[in-house]
C-alpha cells in the first residue's frame, strides 16, 4: 500500500489491488472526484495550484520524477504519456481524466471513453488536433475561416501540388509532432519548386499559404458539461521588430471592437463545432486586409492565457477545474490591463540556472513571477513567466518594458 503514496512506479512492482482499494476508500471520503492529468508540466502545476485551493485531489502521469507538477500532485505516477498501460494506471486511480499536452496516446483515451471513463475534453478532438492536416480539414468542413492549404504525403508531392496553386510564399508544417514553431518552415514558392529537399521534414505535410499579418491574437473559450460557453477577450502577441519573435502578450488586444467581437464569435463557433466540454485556445492571424483566420487550436490550458491568473475574475485553470467538476463557469472579465512575458533558457548554454533579477522584479508593483521549477535550463526552454497587471494601458506598457530588461536567466553551472 505504501507504493500508492507519493511517486508510483508504472512497472509491475506496484500492487494494483492495494492501490485500487486505497483509492476507493479515498474517493468515498472526498467531496470531489479525483482528477487525473496526463502530463506533469507547468500547465498541470498551475492547474493543481488552483485545485489545491478547493482541496480537489489531482493525480498526474509523467515519467520525469522532477517534473513541475510533481511536488503538488496527490499522486505522481511515474510513466509515459504515450504508453497505453501507463494511462490505464492513471485511469484506475482517477475519476476524470484530462491532459495538459497533445502528444499523448489518444487511441488509448478513445478506448477508455468507449468503456465509459469520463475524459474531458472528448479525445476525438485530440485525434483531430494532433494532425495539422486533419485539423485544417475540420475547419474547412465547419466553415471556420482559415488560410488556403493542401496536404501532401511528402515534400516531393508537396512540390508537385504547389505548382498547381498560386501560393508565392507559404508555411510548410509537419502534420504531426511539431510544437512552439518546431515543425514549421516558412519558404518561397520558387525555392521549393527548384529543390523540394530544402523542406527539413520527412513524412506528411500541411502546406499553407503565407498570411501577411498585422498581428496575431488568441481567444480562449471554455465549455462546461452542460454545453454553456464563456469566452475571454483576445490577447495580442507583440513581436520584436528585429528578431520577429514574440516578445510579450497583452490583453486587451489593440484591435477595433468589431474585430474583437468577430474573433470571439469565431472562437465560439470552433467550440460549438468540436461539441465537447473543456478549454479551447484559438490562435488567429489578423491579416493586412483585416481578415481573421484561425491558425491553430489547443484543447487545453494555454501559454497565451497565463495572465488570466492575476488579471481576470476567473483564471483559465479555475475554468478548467469548474468544467471537470461539472460546475457552472466563472466570469471572464478582465480586472485590469495585463501583459505576460515568458522566461526562457538562453541560447548560449544548458544547466542549473537562476532568474538573475528575481528580487528587483518582485520589488515592482503588479508584477507576478512564476518559476516552474524545472531542474535545468536548455536553449529556449520555457522556465517560467511573468504577468504584469496595471490600472492603465500606458502604465502597463511602461512596466512591461522595464520587466523585459530584467528577465535574464543566468546559467550557474
Ligand atoms: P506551432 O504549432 O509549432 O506553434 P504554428 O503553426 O502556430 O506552429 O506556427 C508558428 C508561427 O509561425 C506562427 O505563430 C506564425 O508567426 C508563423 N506562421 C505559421 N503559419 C503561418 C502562415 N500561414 N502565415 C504567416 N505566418 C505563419
Amino acid at each position: 500500500m505504501l507504493l500508492c503514496s507519493g511517486k508510483i512506479p508504472s512497472d509491475s512492482s506496484m500492487d494494483r489491488g492495494d492501490c485500487l482499494s486505497l483509492y476507493m476508500m479515498e474517493t468515498s471520503k472526498k467531496n470531489f472526484p479525483v482528477i487525473g492529468i496526463i502530463g506533469g508540466g507547468q500547465l498541470g502545476k498551475m492547474f493543481i495550484q488552483k485545485a489545491s485551493q478547493w482541496s480537489v485531489p489531482v493525480n498526474i502521469l509523467d515519467k520525469d520524477e522532477h517534473c513541475p507538477s510533481g511536488v503538488l500532485a496527490n499522486r505522481h505516477l511515474l510513466g509515459s504519456i504515450t504508453n497505453g498501460d501507463d494511462i490505464q494506471q492513471l485511469a484506475d486511480i482517477s475519476d476524470v481524466l484530462t491532459w495538459e499536452i497533445e502528444h499523448i496516446d489518444v487511441d488509448k483515451l478513445i478506448e477508455l471513453k468507449a468503456q465509459g471513463k469520463t475524459i474531458i475534453p472528448d479525445p476525438d478532438i485530440l485525434k483531430i488536433i494532433q494532425d495539422k492536416g486533419r485539423q485544417k480539414n475540420f475547419y474547412q468542413q465547419h466553415q471556420i475561416p482559415t488560410a488556403p492549404f493542401f496536404v501532401a504525403k511528402d515534400k516531393y508531392q508537396a512540390a508537385e501540388m504547389l505548382a498547381k496553386t498560386g501560393f508565392r510564399k507559404m508555411a510548410v508544417k509537419a502534420c504531426t509532432g511539431g510544437y512552439d514553431g518546431k515543425g514549421v518552415f516558412i519558404t518561397e514558392r520558387h525555392a521549393v519548386l527548384e529543390n523540394p529537399d530544402i523542406i527539413p521534414f520527412d513524412g506528411e505535410l500541411m502546406v499553407e499559404e503565407f498570411v501577411p499579418c498585422k498581428t496575431e491574437i488568441a481567444v480562449l473559450v471554455a465549455r462546461n458539461q452542460k454545453g454553456e460557453m464563456a469566452v475571454y477577450p483576445a490577447i495580442e502577441m507583440e513581436f520584436d521588430p528585429v528578431s520577429n519573435l514574440v516578445s510579450f502578450l497583452k490583453s486587451p488586444a489593440n484591435i477595433p471592437y468589431h474585430l474583437e467581437v468577430r474573433a470571439e464569435q469565431i472562437a465560439l463557433q470552433c467550440a460549438s463545432a468540436f461539441n465537447s466540454p473543456g478549454l479551447l485556445a484559438v490562435e488567429f492571424f489578423l491579416s493586412e486586409e483585416n481578415e481573421l483566420l484561425v491558425n491553430e487550436i489547443a484543447p487545453r490550458p494555454h501559454n497565451s492565457a497565463h495572465h488570466t491568473i492575476e488579471g481576470f475574475f476567473t483564471s483559465q485553470y479555475e475554468q478548467l477545474l469548474r468544467v471537470l467538476l461539472g460546475m457552472p463557469l466563472g466570469a471572464t472579465h478582465l480586472k485590469m490591463p495585463c501583459s505576460m512575458v515568458n522566461l526562457v533558457g538562453p541560447e548560449t548554454g544548458s544547466g542549473r540556472y537562476r532568474l538573475r533579477y528575481f528580487n528587483e522584479l518582485n520589488a515592482l508593483p503588479g508584477v507576478y513571477v512564476h518559476l516552474y521549477g524545472k531542474e535545468e535550463s536548455k536553449p529556449n526552454r520555457k522556465l517560467g513567466h511573468i504577468t504584469m497587471v496595471q490600472p492603465s494601458m500606458e502604465k502597463l506598457l511602461e512596466i512591461t518594458q522595464k520587466v523585459r530588461t530584467l528577465t535574464e536567466i543566468e546559467i550557474i553551472e
